[in-house]
């Protein structure tokens, strides 16, 4: 249960702006997709379920209970999707952002084993959905692949290697470089069967699902107290009230506690730039190297235009995090991740603005995130 929870300890905490996304940026997938939308809360209700929160882990745990027949209802005070998961780069991987060695050394050999299951269980359920909503959402599996920084020593690898065996990930090898032209990333960790997927798109679909089983989602809606109890109580900033026989904060980062979680997290802001390139130019797969911060890179299959028939792809790039509040030199980041991406795949950026771009994250002290995150 605990490592499920950690896998979602990232959030954007930007001030929502005044239609209600969680930042000023407009991601790829922002621009790819189009979301289902819901109206305010005007009544109050009653439901088995109340969901605080709509981005990916409220539309899915809402899916999950409405297909069990449940009754469930969503709030959010933004449009679905309109947190972190509209800016996520939405690599679906047993990868996590620090090593297995260092999850063991943290949470023991069975601590370690429950975050290599949940996420290959989380990733199986995504896939699991998709095959059974028959969601259209460029969901593919494919592999990853961790690479050290030029001139230092694979040693971390190997290590990792070997934690990756005994936490049950025994398909992992070490091979000597990635599939990347390009560069060579020299000997490479190989993680087969990860995933990836458009992640608006995925919800849209869950979103509809969640309705045609029954469930409301109510946008707009700010949940401004949560009491726990039977039954549950949930007040919005309009004086309505949801009750419910349980709900679930699912706000990524716990509002009706802001002590137990937000003492253990650390916030932080990530970039990531995109960069326009033929399709099929650079081998399809989910990359990240070991530098601290470190580069996460993906492609995403854009779609053709009139304009420019020739099919492309939009190259992702990621990475140059710091703590929110201790740097205050945002351009420059995005110099040093164009420069990195230039210098590796020869390619020009599409635009400084060009999306997905940049996310604010809390993110807990004691590792087991997800990657890129
Ligand atoms: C640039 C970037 C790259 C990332 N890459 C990856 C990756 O490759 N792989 C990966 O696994 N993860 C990645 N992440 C992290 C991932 O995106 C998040 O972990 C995930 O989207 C969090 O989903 P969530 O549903 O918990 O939170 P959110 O999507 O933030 O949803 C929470 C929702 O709660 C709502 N809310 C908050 N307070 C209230 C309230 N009081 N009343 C009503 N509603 C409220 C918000 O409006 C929001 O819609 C990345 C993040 C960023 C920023």
């Amino acid at each position: 249960m605990r490592v499920k929870k950690k896998v979602h300890e990232k959030i954007v905490v930007e001030t929502a702006n005044m239609d209600g996304h969680a930042g000023q940026s407009v991601s790829i997938w922002m621009a790819t997709a189009a979301l289902p939308t819901f109206s305010a809360l005007t009544k109050s209700e009653h439901a088995d379920v109340c969901i605080v929160g709509a981005g990916i882990v409220g539309l899915t745990t809402a899916y999950l209970l409405a297909r069990a027949g449940k009754s469930v209802v969503v709030l959010d005070d933004g449009p679905i999707a309109s947190g972190e998961t509209e800016r996520t780069t939405a690599h679906l991987c047993t990868t996590l952002d620090d090593r297995y060695f260092e999850l063991e050394r943290l949470h023991g050999a069975k601590g370690a084993q429950l975050a290599a299951q949940s996420h290959a269980a989380a990733i199986d359920e995504i896939e699991r959905i998709v095959l059974e909503e028959k969601i259209d959402c460029d969901f593919e599996r494919l592999d990853g692949y961790l690479f050290v920084p030029p001139g230092e020593s694979p040693d971390l690898l190997e290590r990792e290697l070997a934690a990756a065996h005994r936490v049950g990930l025994n398909d992992v090898r070490m091979v000597a470089h990635s599939p990347l032209v390009s560069f060579d990333t020299g000997p490479t960790l190989h993680f087969p069967r990860q995933a990836q997927f458009h992640p608006l798109k995925y919800l849209a679909a869950l979103a509809r699902a969640i309705i045609r089983n029954g469930g409301h989602i109510y946008t707009q809606t700010h949940a401004t107290k949560i009491a726990g109890g039977n039954p549950a109580r949930i007040e919005t900033q309009d004086g309505l009230a949801v009750t419910a026989e349980a709900v679930v904060v699912a706000t990524n980062t716990p509002v009706n506690d802001l002590l137990a979680m937000h003492t253990k997290q650390s916030a932080y802001r990530t970039f990531a730039i995109g960069a326009i390139v033929p399709a099929g130019s650079i081998s399809k797969g989910l990359y990240w190297d070991t530098l601290y911060p470190y580069h996460y890179i993906r492609l995403q299959a854009l779609p053709a235009e009139p304009s420019s028939p020739t099919p492309s792809d939009l190259l992702i790039v990621g990475g140059e995090d710091h703590k929110t509040g201790q740097a205050n030199d945002a351009e420059m980041r995005y110099s040093r991740l164009e420069e990195w991406a230039r210098t590796r795949f020869h390619v020009l950026i599409s635009s400084r603005c060009s999306p997905p771009r940049l996310g604010r994250c809390i993110a807990p002290p004691c590792a087991m995130v997800g990657p890129s995150s």
